[in-house]
């Protein structure tokens, strides 16, 4: 009975205008909450989450590992999140592009707009943002494998 109504909703006039609406953007892109791989959202997740390799995450599951950022100048600070992303000179140089690119469109982003929060962030900016701060997560991801 209820594939019965299902089928003929779905093959209705009226459902075929919502479906749309539903499916596709304006300009045919499929609507992002439709894209089951949308490009990296687990990366920030990882992030969010705090579940991203660093050395605080690793020392937690093996005793042998020391918690504290092994790169010169981060001066012994504890290697957790908040560290690799703001702090931490191993990314020193692509924080320092995105905070100058940033400056450019007149805002500065703090760690939760980085980690994917909106606030902060001008709205004819997040789009720009998004994909701009994706690709400086990925490098501190890529950073965190390097001993
Ligand atoms: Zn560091």
């Amino acid at each position: 009975m209820k594939k019965i109504a299902r089928d003929r909703w779905l093959s209705s006039d009226a459902s075929q205008a919502l479906l749309q609406t539903l499916h596709r953007m304006n300009d045919g892109t499929p609507a992002p909450h439709l894209q089951h791989d949308y490009p990296q959202s687990g990366l920030r997740t990882l992030f969010r989450m705090s579940m991203a390799p660093t050395r605080e995450q690793s020392s937690r599951f093996d005793p042998a590992v020391n918690p504290l950022c092994p790169r010169l100048g981060c001066h012994n600070a504890l290697h957790n999140v908040f560290h690799v992303i703001m702090i931490c000179h191993a990314a020193a140089a692509a924080r320092a592009e995105l905070f100058d690119q940033c400056a450019l469109r007149g805002f500065r982003p703090g760690y939760l707009a980085i980690l994917g929060s909106s606030s902060g962030v001008p709205s004819s900016h997040r789009r720009w943002f998004g994909g701009a701060s994706l690709k400086f997560l990925r490098l501190v991801y890529q950073s965190l494998n390097v001993p």
